[in-house]
């Protein structure tokens, strides 16, 4: 049995290798990845792997829980910041939305400046284990889990502009539209888009008058995105 203490450990020692390696570098990301126990994230069975950089299967889903590098790059790409709102697509096992919910909602400040995180998930299996897991440790206050197609905005096709940051954690096409219209101007999305095993990353920033400039990030490996706007 790996006490959590060992737990701990292991995770100072990749948050380490992190930053070493450059990819965590704001204070606020390296204390989002040194408080969430990605142990209990994990599917049973895969804790001793926890803290391996490595991408872990999610049961027989046929999904997986991203590497922890990825999840570090992808919290420190989309700039967040206490108060913001946070819709992410994929909830898989709830780890993502954990670390964005540390970085807009910290354990150590005040509730009332908190910002929200929603995160949207196809598979009600997942869905179910996304908020138990986050239940368990103690996110549930700052992250909703929502069972649905993610790729049609959340509240499905509404035009409001409600969400500083929109991240996408399964591989689109091309950009929903309809996320699109859900990010507030000055707010960042990031989707991995492309078919095949490699997709490329893309940031997407909506400016103050609502242009909407893109930028090429890195090659990246998701699974596809489904529903309205996924693959047919
Ligand atoms: N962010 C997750 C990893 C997600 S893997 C984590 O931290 O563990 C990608 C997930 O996207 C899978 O669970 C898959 O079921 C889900 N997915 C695919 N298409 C979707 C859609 N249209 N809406 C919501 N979720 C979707």
């Amino acid at each position: 049995m790996i006490n959590k203490d060992d737990f701990k450990r292991r995770r100072e020692l990749l948050a380490k290798k992190l930053m070493n390696e450059g990819i965590l570098r704001s204070e606020r990301c390296i204390n989002a990845f040194l408080r969430v126990p990605r142990e209990k994230f994990v599917w049973r069975g895969y804790e001793k792997d926890a803290y391996y950089d490595s991408p872990l299967p999610l049961g027989s889903t046929g999904q997986t829980i991203s590497a922890p590098h990825m999840c570090a790059y992808l919290i420190e790409e989309l700039e967040l910041k206490p108060g913001d709102i946070v819709l992410e697509i994929g909830g898989g096992s709830g780890y993502q939305a954990a670390l964005i919910a540390e970085c807009v909602a910290p354990s150590d400040e005040d509730p009332s400046k908190w910002g929200h995180v929603y995160t949207i998930e196809i598979n009600k299996e997942l869905a179910e284990f996304a908020r138990k897991n986050l239940e368990e440790t103690g996110y549930s206050n700052r992250v909703d889990v929502l069972l649905g197609d993610g790729s049609l905005g959340y509240p499905p096709l509404e035009e409001k502009e409600r969400y500083d940051k929109i991240l996408l954690t399964a591989a689109a096409p091309k950009i929903p539209s309809p996320l699109i219209k859900q990010l507030k101007r000055g707010g960042i999305l990031i989707a991995p888009v492309g078919k095949g095993f490699f997709q490329d990353l893309i940031k997407l920033i909506k400016t103050k008058d609502g242009d909407i400039k893109k930028k090429y990030l890195i090659k990246v490996a998701f699974v596809p995105l489904r529903g309205a706007y996924g693959w047919k």
